[in-house]
């Protein structure tokens, strides 16, 4: 493999691309940028799935463009600015996010984009530096982003972009201006989505994603049925009998995990509202065709929601920490049997 450099750029930056539910935040932009009022740094915040590393793409695009320079803050694609950040070579922009193989931006990444900011400009415009994303930066280059945003250069916008504001440190939120990017409205999206999909959606999907339109496109192309029938046949076959624990922990650990845990939240769910109501014995995927499996009846609505944290907990626990995925799942899907079907559950533990 050839060595790269410390402080190599990632292989393919998003392209600046603008997507309705952006239009709010755009506005403020265009707006300051009008009234010569631009901050330095920006902490643009936004659920992944809502195309913030595009919409971060657009405003780097646009503070550097040349026709933005005496007019409206915009992209228009044909100055020499936009050529050199069509060809990803613009030397203003500096683009700063995980390397291959690693989760965390380093101190000498970070140190490097910061230090860019503080030198003359190539073009003689703005110098732009996105730290993306910013909660996974480590406290060496949250340190270096501080100094950077204490004295800021002038002519320097600092972006920062994240899902989880609550994972940087106070003051460096403090010093940035938010810029929150809100999702569409269930309707918004469902029409967002059928219309980039050229196709009909079912609202389980967007549901499955969390209401992220990008992310819902991503599994239309029939990755979310698959997974739909391939997670109603394990649990259909664990609580027949017909398969054991550690047979679907080895199957679900070592495949698409989190997205399974996001649909089992979405089933323990739809079971315990099933449940509540009282309806019959066929559990629906909320808004899908699907009849999903029953466990033995009646349904223990408490335990339901015991296992409902659960998958959250397991969730986050694989975000942040290297579990033993193939135990993890063997021990929640213990307590799966435990709670809807006893009589499956292959040992009796010892209190
Ligand atoms: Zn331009």
């Amino acid at each position: 493999m050839a060595k790269k450099e410390e402080t190599a750029e990632p292989r393919t930056l998003p392209s600046p691309r603008l997507l309705p539910w952006h239009s709010e935040a755009i506005a403020q932009l265009k707006h300051a940028w009008t009234a010569n009022r631009l901050p330095h740094a920006i902490l643009v915040q936004g659920a992944e799935g809502l195309g913030t590393g595009s919409f971060a793409a657009w405003l780097s695009a646009a503070v550097l463009c040349d026709k933005s320079v005496d007019g409206v803050l915009d992209v228009c694609g044909a100055c020499a600015s936009c050529a050199l950040i069509k060809a990803g070579s613009h030397p203003d922009l500096h683009w700063v996010a995980p390397e291959e193989d690693k989760t965390q931006l380093s101190v000498d990444q970070v140190r490097a984009a910061c230090e860019k900011l503080s030198k003359t400009s190539f073009r003689q415009g703005y110098k732009v530096a996105i730290i993306e994303p910013a909660h996974q930066m480590t406290p060496g280059a949250a340190n270096s982003v501080l100094k950077t945003l204490e004295e800021p250069s002038k002519g320097s916008l600092l972006v920062l972009l994240t899902s989880r504001p609550s994972g940087l440190l106070p003051t460096v939120r403090s010093r940035c201006q938010k810029l929150s990017i809100a999702g569409p409205s269930t309707a918004e999206a469902m029409a967002w989505l059928q219309k980039e999909a050229g196709k009909a959606i079912a609202p389980a999907l967007l549901e499955f994603a969390g209401g992220a339109p990008l992310k819902a496109l991503e599994y239309a192309d029939g990755r979310f049925d698959e997974l739909n029938q391939h997670m109603q046949k394990s649990l259909r076959d664990l609580f027949a009998g017909d398969t054991d624990v550690t047979q679907v922990a080895a199957e679900w650990g070592n495949d698409a995990l989190i997205d399974r845990l996001i649909w089992l939240d979405l089933w323990l769910c739809s079971l315990a509202r099933t449940g509540i109501a009282g309806t019959d014995d066929r559990v629906t995927f909320p808004g899908g065709p699907a009849h999903l499996p029953s466990p033995s009846r009646p349904l223990n609505i408490s335990a339901l929601y015991s296992m409902v944290d659960r998958t959250r907990t397991l969730k986050m626990q694989l975000a942040r920490t290297a579990l033993q995925r193939e135990l993890a799942v063997e021990s929640w899907l213990i307590a799966l049997l435990e709670a809807l079907a006893p009589n499956k559950a292959p040992v009796a533990r010892a209190s």
